[in-house]
């Protein structure tokens, strides 16, 4: 059980096409580990491409998400001692907005995850897709990276920034932290009114930390950038996944607070921390 009362907001189900788990089953998990709210961000469908280009196996189906948002309203119903959230982890891509504008004004969410997972069509975040980190030059890869990441922020389309330094992931690092390029993307998230997301699937990967960085996390707090906190579960017992570590993270970087987010607005929780 936490000392501490964190929601995790960064939820996968089997919907996505790569995560294991019914609803009910996360719904157990964070019961038993005293979380008691959850918001379930599975991806969105991959409108950006033609249906015969998009790979099931990366998002969920179209046809899939009015039944997932369903499942989740009528899952928190039959389960009044939990507060169950609508949420949805959307890619950035740019020169798509109006197609994802149209998209996403069809449905109701309590929030929107932004996410960076493409550099001009490479996913670099998939192990599959590896290979293409040789020959490149990593402090190109990275400002590319930021860029994106404070275009999407700028958007407006998204509430929160997930996993805001994913590029991370593999290890591929550069030789010092580019704490120029947090301060540019800290300042996009303080401006567009986003939280930034500390999310534990980074100690589960080769990076073995938490994005984002604690350097990174610091720079958002002098910035009065509001976090949210995700474990970006792809199974149930991935709840609340080392969210002792988050605790410290938050500690360590100076927030008392995360926000939570009903309907789009954003209010802040007081953690104890
Ligand atoms: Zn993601
Ligand atoms: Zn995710």
């Amino acid at each position: 059980m936490l000392d501490y009362h964190l929601p995790d907001y960064h939820i996968h189900t089997w919907h996505c096409g790569h995560a294991a788990g019914q609803m009910e089953e996360y719904l157990a998990a964070a019961r038993q580990k005293g979380i008691t709210e959850i918001g379930f961000a599975d991806h969105i469908p991959m409108y950006w491409l033609l249906p015969e280009q998009r790979d099931p196996s990366l998002a969920m189906q179209e046809k899939e998400l009015a039944f997932y948002l369903a499942e989740i309203n009528r899952l928190q119903a039959k389960n009044q001692d939990l507060t169950l959230k609508v949420g949805l982890e959307v890619d950035f891509i740019p020169g798509r907005e109006k197609e994802l504008a149209h998209f996403l004004g069809k449905y109701t969410f309590d929030y929107l995850i932004g996410s960076v997972h493409y550099l001009n069509g490479w996913g670099f975040d998939q192990a599959t897709q590896q290979a293409a980190y040789a020959g490149k030059d990593p402090v190109a890869v990275y400002h590319q990276y930021f860029g994106l990441l404070k275009e999407a922020a700028l958007s407006g389309f998204f509430d929160i920034i997930a996993h805001p330094d994913l590029i991370k992931k593999f290890n591929y690092r550069l030789a010092e932290e580019p704490i120029p390029l947090y301060l540019e993307t800290a300042k996009a998230f303080a401006q567009a009114g986003v939280c930034v997301e500390i999310n534990t699937a980074g100690l589960r990967v080769p990076a073995g930390e938490i994005y984002p960085s604690l350097s990174f996390l610091k720079v958002c707090r002098q910035h009065g950038v509001p976090a949210t906190v995700g474990s970006d579960a792809h199974q149930p017992d991935q709840v609340g996944y080392e969210f002792k570590e988050a605790v410290q993270h938050l500690r360590r970087a100076g927030y008392h607070e995360v926000a939570l987010y009903s309907k789009r607005y954003q209010y802040s929780h007081n953690t104890g921390i």
